[in-house]
């Protein structure tokens, strides 16, 4: 489902200088801290006893271990003020206080509380866990896995486990663990649109087991100093790559994006956005023909992926040709398997004229072209499906809605549906469901032929698409499409990974991973809705309790309530 957004303006210029402070640097900067030895066991928890609170401090019981690379312990925000101090003398009175402070924890009893604020990333060790292997759906029962700082250092059987650092034990019994969930298709900071943003979308993401996202278009230096301050600790919220700007026509239908007119624009557009730090190039549906092409050109010159959007002008196997990385929506897909894709370039797309001529050998050979190409889906299939329903529902009354500023209802969300039921035409509601059945289908053969796939949500913009809760309900469609669980849990999980050419930092629960981790109180192998049954999330080494997660809920909740206006 697209928007027909006609009197969407394009914002200013978003290119300020702001320093590239993101994950996929710091990720490859990265090295595993070295191990110090067997120290004495500490007291254990049950999982949901654990109270960790915001922004993970709150486990009671916790050490921070001495030696060479003490600064790399401190807690990030300790750590950050430690490095920006101007004065040499300051800086090393702070360190030897911070290090006095540090070796009075390990002397002290392991049982009391040591630090009001410890490090959040300090060692953890979970207890009796069944690991769910993501690679293969099996089941490894009775695993233990031992987290150090950001990293997953130990997976292994109970007994066999030989911990080198002294940490917190948390029981996890009759427990189930998956990597950290991916959203493949959110927006962060969509101009004014979304006021308060920030607080409803980030706690929402991480209270609901998502613990990184692929920003399909946003203010970027907005979500450059959101990312700062979450790889710094001082913001709860997932890992996140952007693409900022989204790259449009002449006229663009939404805000935070550049208008395309001709191949220089593109080039220029390209260059910039990579200059400013953005992570790929993301394409909008009314780039004109010849630009396109001069992004897809310009985009393999700086070595920057493009993905997005087939544009309405161009065909989805000339995009795939072209090297796009992903494709949105299943735009260009009916387009494309059918013998009137040419008419479709020239517009008059209706989802009954897609149905019409829709065509099977058009519809396989394509697959086959975007398996060889290994050209990514990220079909958005819940919104596919909200989209296509907006006059036969009402999310208002969901019980998810008090997450969600009354304005986003009542304005943006409003104007949407306005916009979409218009655009409806003469598709009616029995042409409308049978489109979506068909898109389903078209799922299906696309993952048969080995068209590789990803979860996204399209969150917020997506009328009802509720951050978070949604990529849940994604999972279910792409089950409902034909995929075993494992293989839409994969969609979510070790698929980003390998999109991202980053299978060896996330993705799987395995030694030298990012410890980012979501525990359930049922298989989610069995069946995927259990992927809801959260008993606790860590993200990046932090570790959330159930009880920690509700308390993201209260406050996320009262945000919403509190109608926060646009904050950056
Ligand atoms: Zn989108």
């Amino acid at each position: 489902m697209e928007l027909r957004e006609k009197n969407g303006e394009a914002r200013g210029s978003l290119f300020e200088a702001i320093p590239m402070d993101g994950f996929l640097v710091r990720a490859k900067q990265h090295n595993l801290h070295g191990s110090t030895g067997p120290r004495a066991e500490i007291p254990t928890r049950r999982c949901s006893e654990t109270p960790a609170s915001v922004g993970g401090a709150g486990l009671n019981h916790w050490t921070i271990l001495p030696g060479p690379s003490f600064a790399s312990r401190l807690s990030p925000v300790a750590r950050n003020r430690l490095q920006s101090s101007s004065m040499p003398l300051l800086r090393h009175l702070l360190f030897a206080i911070l290090a006095f402070a540090a070796l009075h924890v390990v002397s002290a009893d392991a049982q009391t509380p040591a630090l009001p604020d410890p490090d959040p990333g300090a060692s953890l060790v979970l207890t009796d866990l069944t690991v769910v292997d993501i690679r293969t759906g099996a089941l490894h029962t009775s695993q233990t896995v031992v987290i150090d700082h950001d990293h997953i250092i130990a997976v292994s059987a109970a007994g066999s486990a030989k911990l080198t650092v002294k940490a917190e034990r948390v029981d996890c019994t009759g427990l189930f663990a998956i990597p950290g969930l991916w959203d493949m298709h959110v927006h962060l900071s969509f101009g004014d649109w979304f006021p308060g943003a920030k607080e409803i979308l980030l706690p929402l993401f991480i209270a609901n087991g998502i613990t990184g996202v692929r920003d399909m278009g946003s203010d970027l230096d907005v979500v450059q100093s959101w990312r700062s301050d979450i790889n710094a600790g001082r913001l709860v919220g997932p890992r996140i790559f952007t693409s900022g700007p989204m790259l449009d026509g002449p006229k663009p239908r939404f805000p935070n994006s550049v208008a395309i007119a001709t191949p220089d624009d593109a080039r220029r557009g390209v260059a910039d956005l990579k200059h400013h730090g953005a992570d790929f190039i993301k394409l909008q549906s009314l780039i004109p023909r010849e630009a396109v092409f001069a992004i897809a050109d310009e985009a393999k010159k700086q070595n920057i992926p493009f993905e997005g959007h087939v544009p309405d002008s161009v065909r989805a196997s000339e995009m795939s040709a072209a090297g796009m990385k992903s494709f949105e929506h299943l735009i260009g897909i009916f387009e494309g398997s059918s013998p009137a894709e040419d008419d479709f370039l020239k517009g008059n797309k209706t989802e009954s004229r897609f149905l019409a001529t829709f065509d099977s050998a058009h519809a396989r050979s394509l697959a086959s072209l975007l398996a060889q190409n290994q050209t990514w889906q990220c079909p958005t299939l819940v919104w596919e499906r909200g989209g296509n329903l907006l006059d036969i529902t009402d999310l208002s009354k969901d019980t998810r809605a008090k997450y969600v500023p009354a304005s986003w209802k009542n304005t943006t969300w409003k104007r949407f549906t306005d916009e979409i039921t218009q655009g409806y035409g003469n598709d009616d509601l029995t042409i409308r469901k049978k489109f979506l059945a068909k898109e389903l289908e078209i799922v299906h053969l696309l993952h048969e032929k080995g068209v590789p796939f990803l979860a996204g949500t399209d969150t917020p913009p997506g009328v009802y698409i509720f951050p978070g809760f949604s990529l849940h309900e994604e999972l279910q469609r792409f089950v409902s499409a034909g995929f075993t669980p494992l293989e839409a849990l994969q969609t979510a999980t070790l698929n980003p990974a390998r999109f991202f050419n980053l299978e060896d930092q996330f993705g799987a629960i395995e030694p030298g991973k990012l410890a980012d981790i979501v525990l359930l109180h049922a298989n989610p192998v069995e069946d995927i809705s259990n992927t809801q049954k959260i008993a606790a999330v860590i993200c990046n080494g932090h570790y959330f309790s159930r009880q920690a997660l509700d308390k993201l809920f209260i406050q996320v909740e009262s945000s919403a309530k509190n109608e926060p206006t646009p904050r950056h």
